[in-house]
């Protein structure tokens, strides 16, 4: 596929629909995040499953990322161009395909992954062993989300089997809750993070007692960052949704009531009005192949007088409170995701703009990494 826009196009060159981030606001939320991270001596391990993209994650790195996390052994392999020297799969790999291409990448790194399962243990110790690497491993534990990871009373027996395991190293826990991130209410979410690093500090207890070294303690997101490091528990956070945002993030509230707004809107689809109807409804070129809507519709960046109130595949209905202000056939719209990383991974390319400048196209290197 050709990329949208060139370096040097101004906006009103660019193909759509487009995948737009802000550079300037990109940069900040880098810059940010990792200034926090050193202040609050915390590690930082960006989740790359956001942006799937080699030039973001130099970006992360080069700011003071201690890694990457990626979710796919296909996404790992796509962006170890970034220079990553230690990467979390933060993922259950399971499957001799996948676990001989994990082994590849142990060849080249420090690879270290996830499980919860005595069974999972063997699966991975077995292949480690086969392929002559070692995998460095997290036990995953119940961080309040009830989902893959495991509570107190069977946490050790897992944490034992590695330790024994040929191949495996026990490097610690994983404590990371996806719905904490989405808890509406600050009080309310700071009082999920701390439930959740009781929980990990009585695990890493639990391990200590027996013997077992715990070395690191990963978890939190954008949603969370700032409570999981009061909490101080954590030793490492791995959030992604920082370096874009998301309509469904600005739908979070902060201590103050307002807005959770601690990082910048950078990510934009760009799209264009195809038809232009006199009563102020029109149709644009981005519909449900062109925006994840997992968490609702679209805003329409800068145009609050805009909604966009439905998708097709290829098409959005955008209605005007005002039909004399709606935007003329050809006009072009800055969306702004409801869900970031889903909606990235529809795309091939993220067009960097700069003002009003195309600056540059990366490729999203990750695109399609679903193995
Ligand atoms: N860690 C894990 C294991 C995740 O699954 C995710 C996202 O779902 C993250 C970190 C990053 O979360 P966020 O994008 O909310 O910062
Ligand atoms: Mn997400």
């Amino acid at each position: 596929m050709p990329f949208p826009a060139r370096a040097g196009d101004p906006l009103a060159a660019i193909d759509t629909p487009a995948l737009l981030v802000d550079l300037d606001a990109l940069e900040a939320n880098i810059a940010a995040m990792a200034a926090f991270a050193r202040e609050a001596g915390i590690a930082l391990r960006p989740h790359a499953k956001t942006h799937k993209c080699v030039e973001i994650a130099r970006r992360q790195l080069a700011a003071g990322a201690v890694g990457l996390c990626c979710q796919k052994v296909s996404e790992a392999e796509a962006l170890l161009a970034s220079g990553v020297g230690d990467l979390l799969v933060s993922n259950h790999i399971v499957g001799a395909a996948k676990l001989a291409r994990l082994a590849a990448l142990a060849r080249r790194v420090r690879v270290t992954t996830l499980t919860a399962d005595a069974a999972h243990v063997a699966l991975l110790s077995e292949a480690a062993t086969a392929h002559g690497v070692t995998f460095e491993v997290l036990v995953e534990i119940d961080a309040g989300d009830d989902r893959m990871g495991l509570g107190a009373q069977s946490l050790l027996p897992v944490a034992r089997a590695v330790a024994q395991a040929p191949g495996l190293v026990l490097r610690g826990l994983q404590a990371y809750s996806g719905p904490l991130q989405h808890v509406r209410d600050a009080a309310a979410r700071a009082d999920a993070a701390a439930e959740t690093a009781r929980r990990a500090a009585r695990a890493r207890d639990l391990l200590e007692a027996d013997g077992l070294a715990c070395p690191l303690l990963t978890g939190g997101g954008t949603g969370s960052f700032r409570d999981d490091a009061g909490a101080g528990v954590l030793n490492e956070i791995q959030p992604g949704s920082y370096v874009f945002m998301d309509t469904d993030y600005a739908r979070n509230r902060d201590r103050d009531g307002g807005p959770y707004r601690p990082f910048a809107q950078s990510l934009f689809v760009r799209t264009a009005v195809l038809r232009a109807r006199p009563d102020g409804v029109s149709y644009v070129d981005a519909g449900a192949k062109a925006l994840n809507l997992d968490c609702g519709m679209p805003d329409v960046a800068g145009r609050s007088d805009l909604s966009f109130t439905k998708a097709s595949d290829e098409q959005g209905r955008i209605e005007a409170a005002e039909p004399a202000r709606a935007p003329a056939l050809g006009a072009a719209l800055h969306l702004v995701p409801s869900h970031c990383d889903p909606t990235v991974a529809l795309y091939d390319s993220l067009v960097a703009v700069r003002g009003e400048t195309v600056d540059v196209v990366w490729p999203i290197e990750g695109r399609g990494a679903r193995t």
